[in-house]
């Protein structure tokens, strides 16, 4: 008889963000790390950025799948924020293989170009923080692996809050790790899906999860205890769609930001809503870009 997989989410800490927004500090999204496992093996799916907080992940998949093997971590999309703990990983466990599809390791080796690397990860988190050297995932051949007889199918959504995007898909377990095309409480990125042609390809990725049927839906940015039902699909798509709105109706950055900001006024880690609304009022036009 084949094993039941079941999974278990890690929410990470809040990194401190080193450069100042609005005059004010503040720490970065926590991030999912979904752990699947059967009888002796694992699959981890995205890591976090730090040494210390993949140290603690690690310490955390050691008492949450005592003795198991943790033979692969797959990496949802590019954004360092979701493979730069590989490198740390690998110490514990020498034989794991880091996967990914070829269009997240192209945009993994994008990250660490110096002008990316230095200029956005290094200016957020300076110091040592972040592991090196950085180890990238392998591209896979196919986008399905197997864990104890069970698939786990990488499925390719297209833009979400960024280019490249996947989600992994266990049918077995009717599961989806949504990695950043679906968020739970937090705001939502918006710095490069800046248009509404990018927003709609967003919507449409979110409605390629719903066809797979999940009954769990795991966001890549959640706050510790939410449970990973459907109801992140249907609050994901809100969000975009009442950013779309809100850009419709704002005249310029400050006016988009301060309406995300009264519409949603408990999502975490309000310091995202910036970003998105500068990128979508970008200098010198006087209209949002569309
Ligand atoms: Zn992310």
């Amino acid at each position: 008889m084949s094993s039941i997989l079941q999974a278990d989410v890690y929410v990470s800490s809040r990194l401190p963000i080193a450069t100042k927004r609005m005059g004010q500090s503040s720490s970065f999204s926590p991030i999912s790390c979904t752990l699947i496992h059967g009888d002796t093996e694992a699959v981890l799916v995205d890591t976090p950025i730090s040494i210390s907080q993949t140290e603690d992940l690690v310490s955390w998949i050691k008492e949450t799948a005592p003795g198991k093997n943790l033979r692969y971590v797959y990496i949802t999309h590019g954004h360092g924020d979701h493979w730069f703990g590989i490198t740390v990983l690998r110490k514990h466990w020498p034989n794991l293989r880091a996967l990914a599809t070829p269009g997240t390791v192209a945009h993994m080796k994008e990250q660490i170009k110096p002008e990316v690397f230095k200029g956005t990860w290094l200016a957020l988190f300076p110091g040592n923080q972040i592991p090196q050297p950085l180890e990238l995932a392998e591209a896979m051949d196919v986008p399905v692996f197997e864990l104890e007889g069970h698939e786990l199918c990488a499925v390719e959504v297209g833009h979400t809050d960024t280019y490249n995007t996947t989600v992994l898909h266990v049918p077995s377990i009717r599961l989806v790790v949504a990695g950043d095309a679906v968020y739970g409480d937090m705001h939502q990125f918006f710095g490069e899906a800046n248009t509404t042609e990018k927003r709609k390809e967003w919507l449409r990725a979110l409605d390629k999860i719903e066809a797979l049927d999940p009954h769990t839906v795991i966001a890549g940015h959640k706050r510790p205890g939410t449970v990973d039902g459907l109801f992140n699909l249907q609050k994901t798509r809100q969000y975009i769609l009442d950013f779309e709105d809100a850009v419709q109706s704002a005249s310029n950055w400050k006016e988009l930001a301060a309406d995300l900001q009264r519409r949603y006024p408990r999502r975490v880690n309000p310091h995202a809503i910036l970003r998105g609304a500068m990128a979508a009022f970008p200098e010198g036009r006087p209209s949002p870009k569309v």
